[in-house]
């Protein structure tokens, strides 16, 4: 049975409960899980015909499994994106896209205010095999100007960026990539599918960890990649996918699909709340400065008004004194929990200068603004009331 929720003028809330649905002859009303490894055939002809790619069905869940394309058909209904492939993680979507993207010789152009394993995959793994890579001040325009006046094969970026939430002009730096030829590979993890289309705004490539919002309840590792560049995302990125083997499990992507019907709930509550947060927050006792796209006082206000739908799940925040001073308000929280991830239900705060970004060079932290009194808050589900409290408390109050 093929599935026809894309010819439907569905609204995106409609898509992301029904989009990509493909029912078995069983009729199940949920999606199904289908926990297999390989498909059988009729004859050893047909066999023979799926190799050569003359039919077109299943031949091996590392290549395509049908509970897997639902999850890719649901997602490239949420984005807006011709094509979507589902990767094992979030890493794997970030390094597919780029090492099917790049070959030895070609430059690299990256924002420097990445995450801990974009960073290591941009600045340490990729010149090891022979890819020159630039990092660049992703808000100093001028700074792409210069990195790009040379051809290049991709830009990557994130933005808001994890975790400084630095956010970037993406039409402005698309542009200038495009110019110098390049693929423009944007990490939306922080923005989520619902806040922020970076295909519309000049993007060629969209990646998401799907272990944050699209799971949102802290249980299964995933990715994507989405793009609608077909030729591509047919060609070499699905021969490095199919021959490498980043696979996502179908458990995992029945998981995301269950995610993916409350996901713009969950996300506008998320942000409700973050933004009470930031606010609360905000001039407190004990606090230096609150970074939250939301906030006025945040560099980069205005451009994260035009290129987002709202101001993201996550606030950060200093505080005042050292490293021993920020672990004694991390250890006094009550409820939220010190954690890594985030975009789960409950909220949970991280000190990235001794986790996420541990692998830094203490300069190279400090330079993207990554002190050792910085605190990235995941704004949970929780009542609000009781998150503002917990701070708060922890907080001596
Ligand atoms: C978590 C995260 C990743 C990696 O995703 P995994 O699913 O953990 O592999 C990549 N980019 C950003 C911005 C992230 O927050």
């Amino acid at each position: 049975m093929a599935d026809d929720s894309a010819k439907k003028n569905w609204r995106p809330a409609t898509q992301l409960v029904r989009g990509g649905t493909n029912r078995s002859n069983f009729a199940e009303t949920n999606e199904g899980i289908f926990m297999t490894s390989g498909y059988i055939y009729e004859t050893a002809e047909q066999a023979q015909r799926a190799f050569k790619g003359e039919e077109e069905r299943f031949i091996y869940s590392r290549f395509s499994n049908p509970t897997v394309n639902m999850f890719q058909d649901r997602m490239k209904l949420l984005e807006g994106a011709e094509s979507c492939w589902a990767t094992a993680t979030g890493m794997a979507a970030v390094f597919a896209s780029l090492a099917a993207t790049v070959n030895s010789g070609d430059r690299l152009v990256a924002s420097k205010a990445l995450f801990g394993s974009c960073d290591y995959v941009c600045r340490e793994l990729l010149p090891t095999f022979g890819i020159e890579t630039t990092m660049v001040e992703g808000t100093v325009l001028d700074q792409w100007r210069d990195a790009l006046s040379q051809p290049t094969a991709a830009v990557f970026m994130e933005t808001p960026s994890n975790p400084q939430m630095d956010v970037i002009d993406l039409p402005a730096v698309a542009e200038l990539a495009h110019d110098a030829g390049a693929r423009v590979v944007v990490d939306n993890v922080f923005a989520t599918p619902i806040l922020q289309k970076p295909l519309q705004l000049g993007a060629d490539v969209v990646v998401y960890s799907a272990t944050k919002h699209i799971d949102g309840q802290g249980r299964a590792m995933g990715g994507t990649i989405l793009t609608n560049d077909v030729e591509w995302a047919d060609g070499d990125l699905k021969q490095f996918l199919r021959h490498t083997g980043p696979s996502l499990s179908p458990f995992n992507a029945w998981v995301h699909l269950k995610g993916l019907e409350t996901l713009h709930i969950r996300v506008r509550q998320h942000c409700k709340s973050a933004h009470e947060v930031a606010n609360f927050m905000e001039g407190r006792k004990g606090i230096k400065r609150v970074i939250y796209p939301g906030l006025e006082s945040h560099p980069q206000y205005e451009l994260a008004k035009k290129q987002m739908d709202d101001s993201g799940t996550v606030v950060c925040f200093e505080l005042e004194g050292n490293m021993a001073n920020t672990f004694k308000f991390l250890n006094a929280l009550e409820m939220i929990d010190i954690s890594n991830n985030l975009g789960d239900a409950k909220s949970l705060v991280t000190h990235p200068a001794t986790t996420t970004h541990q692998r830094l060079a203490p300069e190279a932290r400090l330079d993207v603004g990554i002190t050792d009194s910085l605190v990235r808050l995941s704004v949970g589900l929780e009542d609000v009331e009781d998150i503002k409290d917990d701070l708060a408390k922890a907080l001596g109050e």
